[in-house]
């Protein structure tokens, strides 16, 4: 049993207003925290290779990557939509970032790690096929679980997105694609909104009440989610591991602990042992309070292997 965690030092250079949440801070204090936690089994670090743009084609439309790459500032930052920008180092950053999960995706095939955590920014889910938005641009677990389909012949792919914020980008990619159950819970109301009427026998959403405590969010979601994903027979499972569901989080309001992102983790876990040998891949969402980041981080990416 061993875990890698992959990271690049071009993650640290993408930047937007100064205060922004989305800071470089977020995976600096991350890598802190996995080098000196006393994992109970083998860890490797690696670094990040830069993505081909090919890898990011099955999930986003060559107009928009075109797009994306064509508006890189030679310097300062450009708006792209009310709280995501970019400097001219975001490009970089942002194709490290998928370059990550798809070294992730070959380190778990090849039985090179059993599980994987992508410190990695900026993040994805909120990234559409054609559209960067929420502090997203490219989708790192989507662009990862097409790739891992196609190059490795998979069938079967479940995803969990435990981010306070539902993954729009990632529902959206894979609304009318079977071979991958999207597991999302996210407080609701609150940004960028959902639509039941999307849910389907793949897209499995668990909206949550402000304020939600970690007794309810256990409830709902074991029963939305298990049996299902334990029916589904996954090959691999993907989170998209936000932590600003935590208690104290700034940005949401929902009241999650440590404890709460364990034990999730570990019954994931349980259904992974038993239907893919306990493949997992863990990539780097949302969290925006830094010492829950380093607290959290650690504990949710040992609960992997148990
Ligand atoms: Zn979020």
């Amino acid at each position: 049993m061993t875990i890698a965690i992959i990271s690049h030092p071009d993650c640290l250079l993408h930047t937007a207003t100064e205060g922004h949440p989305e800071c470089p801070e977020r995976v600096k204090v991350i890598q802190e925290a996995l080098t000196h936690y006393p994992f109970k089994v083998p860890v490797k670090f690696l670094e990040a290779p830069m993505a081909n743009k090919e890898y990011l084609m099955p999930a986003h439309d060559k107009r928009y990557l075109d797009w994306v790459i064509s508006n890189v500032p030679k310097e300062g930052l450009i708006q792209i939509d009310m709280d995501t920008y970019m400097n001219p180092y975001t490009l970089n950053a942002a194709l490290r970032a998928v370059g990550a999960v798809i070294l992730a995706v070959d380190s778990v095939m090849r039985h090179e790690a059993q599980a994987v955590f992508c410190n990695i920014r900026p993040p994805g889910h909120h990234a559409e096929r054609e559209q960067a938005m929420g502090f997203c641009f490219f989708n790192n677990v989507a662009i990862g679980a097409l790739y891992a389909l196609e190059k490795y012949h998979l069938e079967r792919i479940v995803i969990v997105d435990f981010d306070v914020h539902h993954g729009n980008g990632t529902q959206n990619i894979f609304q009318q694609n079977k071979q991958v159950m999207y597991c999302s819970s996210f407080q609701y109301p609150f940004y960028p909104g959902y639509d039941e009427e999307m849910d389907s026998d793949h897209i499995l959403s668990v909206p949550l009440e402000a304020a939600t405590r970690g007794d309810v969010f256990r409830q709902r979601v074991q029963a939305a989610w298990f049996d299902k994903i334990a029916a589904f027979r996954p090959q691999l499972i993907f989170f998209s591991a936000g932590f600003d569901a935590h208690k104290n989080d700034p940005l949401a309001e929902l009241g999650l602990t440590k404890e709460d992102y364990v034990w999730l983790t570990e019954q994931i876990a349980k259904i992974a042992k038993v239907h893919c040998e306990g493949k997992m891949i863990s990539v780097l969402e949302g969290g925006y309070n830094l010492e829950v980041l380093a607290e959290c981080v650690p504990a949710h990416v040992e609960a992997m292997v148990i």
